[in-house]
């Protein structure tokens, strides 16, 4: 049995790792021990499992949890909702306004992911369940949640990486649940000391101007934390804008070029694959290090979503 002991980030925040994908330390669900018990993220359903190990851990009940906030559909964050909140009676789900009618009537979530995954959905994504409306509540930019008597979380319409993508402030740590909006931690860099985030930027709604207004919309707030959905907590926060920005550029510049050269997301999958090698090999990162597995995966993907952007 994979062991699910959550990871204490502050007094009131632990972080359970989704083992989505069966990848270690890939996707987060982070717990906010407050009043009102909230969670932020599922992960896809064959997560939901390890969700409930990590809060029996906690002393959790699910009867005790309040609000699942999701920061957006896409079924690596949300995908585990409509199980989750089965077993929650007392719950709901806290959405952004152009995600929630697709909680509640999942077909075409599933049909997406179906094209993509092929023959591997159903052991990556199933159950996807529906949610009734009446325990969707639905936030947009500027709307708050009182969760505790001292903190009320605050959301921030975020597109970018999609457009039913908000972000959660919580005040109490001065810190953000970016979602996949400012891209992506490798945890499995850090025992090594190297710090990596990369942009995602996946179909088919990425922007790279509304992914950098939102990075700047960040730096402005001066931030403490950053609580990503892949993966953990960064608590130096230009660090990673610094970075994402970077490579956002590069990953704009090179899409541009294999574009223009009518070739299709494998040659820029490629491209982008060995600037990322060349920049960690800088760093004494060796060419068959773990992180590659979820790297590769990835970049291809955000290859994708940046020929997909300039297709429009
Ligand atoms: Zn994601």
């Amino acid at each position: 049995m994979q062991e699910t002991k959550p990871i204490q980030l502050n007094e009131r925040m632990h972080l359970i790792d989704g083992h989505d994908l069966g990848i270690k330390e890939r996707t987060g669900i982070y717990v906010i021990q407050e009043e009102e018990i909230t969670i932020v993220e599922t992960s896809a359903s064959p997560s939901i499992k390890h969700v409930k190990e990590g809060l029996k851990a906690l002393g959790i009940s699910l009867d005790e949890v309040k609000y699942i906030i999701v920061t957006h559909i896409h079924l690596d964050h949300a995908g585990g909702a409509g199980l989750l909140i089965q077993e929650c009676p007392n719950a709901k789900v806290v959405v952004h306004p152009k995600g929630a009618r697709h909680l509640a009537d999942p077909s075409r979530l599933i049909a997406g992911a179906k094209a993509v995954y092929g023959d591997k959905f159903s052991a990556l994504f199933e159950p996807i369940l529906p949610i009734d409306e009446d325990r969707l509540l639905v936030k947009g930019e500027g709307d708050k949640l009182t969760i505790g008597p001292n903190c009320q979380l605050e959301f921030l319409d975020t597109p970018g990486h999609a457009n039913h993508h908000f972000s959660i402030y919580d005040p109490i740590s001065n810190g953000m649940f970016t979602g996949d909006t400012v891209g992506v931690r490798y945890e499995q860099l850090i025992p090594d000391g190297v710090q990596l985030f990369l942009p995602s930027t996946s179909p088919n709604q990425f922007n790279p101007e509304a992914m950098q207004r939102a990075i700047d919309r960040f730096k402005e707030m001066q931030l403490d934390a950053i609580y990503f959905g892949h993966y953990g907590m960064a608590k130096e926060p230009n660090e990673v804008y610094h970075q994402v920005s970077n490579w956002l550029e590069i990953y704009v510049n090179e899409a541009k070029r294999v574009y223009a050269e009518q070739k299709g997301y494998e040659v820029l999958a490629e491209r982008l694959e060995s600037l990322v090698r060349e920049h960690l090999r800088g760093q004494g990162i060796s060419d068959d290090h773990e992180v590659y597995n979820i790297l590769q995966l990835d970049i291809e993907v955000s290859s994708m979503g940046l020929l997909d952007y300039l297709s429009k």
